[in-house]
């Protein structure tokens, strides 16, 4: 492909990516519904096991709230003041008939707030498959594991009764094939973006991942495919003297596109992120990793979630395991410093906030924090707070060495 002919392949990619995050009424997943006849259900971050509805011919769709495209009228009624936003634009996009095309929604047990949403749900649609997905905290396979077992087996009972096709061993190993290609396609982009993140602007890359919510599997990674090869066939990229950056804490109310675009206009490359964290959320293969293990592709999947979660904010585990493993995936990235960057209110994020510092102060790794809503519509602060950041690094940075 030439320059050109990249560059215009890429800026109609980006055009349609754009369209799909800024379409709040789902069109896409109406288009998959009235094509194929097949169960649509939603899920609230941060993780559900999207193999078990793949398998049973059902489409995942990632409600990620609103963002900063929709007026919330009723919504701000459900919640008191002092949470975060994004259970509020939830409500609201199930109260003004966007989310109309799901038969359901499935909602992991992240924190009290989606615990609450979860109840508002089956109250506001008692015809819809409303389920709150409990995921152990016992990470022992005769414990915790048997637990989660259970529960995927039931929701995959509710499904087939609400029309699904019947959870099938055979089809469930081969739909965790088709999430293992889609994870490696995934962890390739994030690869590229920390060798060259000029290459890869994380408000794209944020894009290319949004997609990923919407969209088949298949189809999924496909795109990040092609827009992997558009981005490595645009001369016209080049490296710019930004400090590079791990940016955390936004793995469930997801900041605004706009914010995304502060950072890096402010002199900052984001290197590692934990936005859209649904892909990233099992580490490595689940069917390579398990293969040699007994039992059924359901315990390959139980595995994966109890051995290969990321240690996140709403997994309670020792908080050193935190503070070691984001210290280093910051040396992983190249990281020079890193930003809390949390939903306001969030508690998982900021609760665990002041044990991620201790790890990061005691590697002696430069840090700021921030918070946000998915609607802040002003960011000049953030961009003078992370512009500052960004210099210090640069200016003082091994200053020493
Ligand atoms: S942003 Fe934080 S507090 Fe709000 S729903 Fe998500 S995990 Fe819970």
């Amino acid at each position: 492909m030439t320059g050109t002919g990249a560059t215009t392949a890429l800026a109609s990619l980006l055009q349609r990516l754009e369209a799909l995050h800024q379409d709040k009424t789902f069109g896409v997943v109406r288009d998959w519904k009235a094509r194929t006849g097949g169960l649509a259900v939603g899920f609230m971050p941060v993780y559900v096991p999207r193999e078990l509805l793949h398998a049973m011919g059902v489409l995942p769709v990632g409600v990620l709230g609103g963002g900063d495209s929709i007026e919330i009228i009723r919504g701000d009624a459900y919640y008191q003041s002092y949470i975060c936003h994004l259970p509020r634009s939830t409500i609201e996009l199930g109260l003004n008939g966007s989310l109309d095309c799901l038969d359901g929604m499935l909602f992991p047990a992240t924190c009290d707030v989606i615990r609450n949403l979860s109840g508002m749900w089956m109250m506001q649609f008692p015809d819809k498959l409303v389920r709150y997905l409990d995921v152990p905290q016992d990470f022992a396979p005769d414990v915790g594991g048997a637990f989660y077992r259970h529960e995927l087996l039931d929701i995959a009972g509710e499904l087939a009764r609400r029309g699904a096709r019947p959870l099938d061993d055979a089809a469930l190993r081969a739909s965790i094939a088709v999430y293992d290609a889609n994870r490696r396609a995934v962890e390739s982009l994030y690869e590229l973006r920390r060798r060259e993140p000029w290459r890869v602007p994380s408000d794209e890359l944020y894009l290319v991942m949004y997609a990923g919510m919407l969209l088949p599997v298949e189809e999924h990674t496909s795109l990040v495919e092609e827009y992997r090869a558009a981005v490595c066939a645009d001369a016209a990229r080049r490296p710019l003297d930004q400090a590079r950056m791990l940016v955390t804490g936004s793995f469930c109310e997801q900041p605004p596109l706009g914010l995304i675009r502060t950072l890096e206009r402010a002199g900052c490359y984001i290197v590692d992120d934990d936005f859209v964290a649904v892909h990233r959320w099992i580490r490595g293969d689940v069917l390579c990793a398990g293969e040699s293990a007994a039992g059924d592709a359901l315990d390959l999947l139980v595995r994966a979630y109890l051995e290969q979660g990321v240690p996140s904010a709403i997994r309670y585990i020792d908080d050193d395991r935190k503070g070691r493993d984001l210290v280093e995936r910051v040396q992983r990235s190249g990281a020079e410093g890193v930003v809390f960057c949390a939903p306001s209110f969030c508690d998982p994020a900021l609760l665990d906030q002041p044990m991620l510092v201790g790890a990061l102060d005691a590697a002696g790794i430069p840090w700021t924090a921030f918070k946000y809503a998915e609607n802040t519509g002003q960011f000049q602060v953030i961009r003078e707070q992370a512009g500052t950041f960004a210099d210090s690094i640069k200016l003082w940075s091994g200053a020493g060495a």
